[in-house]
C-alpha cells in the first residue's frame, strides 16, 4: 500500500524497485542494501518495508526481529567474523537523515570507539 510518506521517501521508493539500490537481502517483511556513501567496507542498511520514521515508532516485536537477524545474516554473509557494529539512528538528535527506519551494519575495519567525544 502506498502512503503519502511513501511516495516521497527514499527507501520506500527503492523497497518498491522504484529507485535502485544493490540489495544483498529481502524478504517479505525487510531489505537490506548497500549505503550509497560507504563508511566502512561493508556498509549495509537493513530497513523494513513498511514506512515507519525511525526505531522511535517500532513497537512490533515480529519486525523487530525480521530487523535484526536480517542484519546479523547480512554480516554473516560479508564474513565479518572479526566483528562489526550496529548503528539506528534515530531523531534529530540521533543524527538520523533519511526518515526511514534503518539498521546500518558495519564491518570490514576497526571501528574505533562508539561515540565522538561528547562537545
Ligand atoms: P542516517 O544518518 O542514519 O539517516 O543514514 C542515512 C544513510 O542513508 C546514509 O548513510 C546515506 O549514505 C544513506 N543513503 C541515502 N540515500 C541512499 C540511497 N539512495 N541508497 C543507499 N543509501 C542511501
Ligand atoms: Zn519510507
Amino acid at each position: 500500500m502506498r502512503t503519502l510518506a511513501g511516495m516521497a521517501c527514499v527507501f520506500c521508493r527503492i523497497a518498491a524497485g522504484e529507485l535502485p539500490a544493490e540489495r544483498v537481502y529481502e524478504d517479505g517483511d525487510v531489505l537490506a542494501f548497500r549505503d550509497i556513501h560507504p563508511q566502512a567496507p561493508t556498509h549495509v542498511l537493513v530497513v523494513p518495508r513498511k514506512h515507519l520514521t525511525s526505531l522511535h515508532e517500532l513497537d512490533d516485536a515480529h519486525l523487530a526481529g525480521k530487523l535484526l537477524a536480517a542484519a546479523a545474516r547480512v554480516a554473516r554473509e560479508a564474513k565479518l567474523e572479526q566483528g562489526w557494529r550496529l548503528i539506528a539512528n534515530s531523531g534529530e538528535h540521533g543524527g538520523q537523515e533519511v526518515p526511514h527506519l534503518h539498521l546500518h551494519v558495519l564491518g570490514g575495519r576497526p571501528l574505533g570507539r562508539m561515540l565522538n567525544p561528547p562537545r
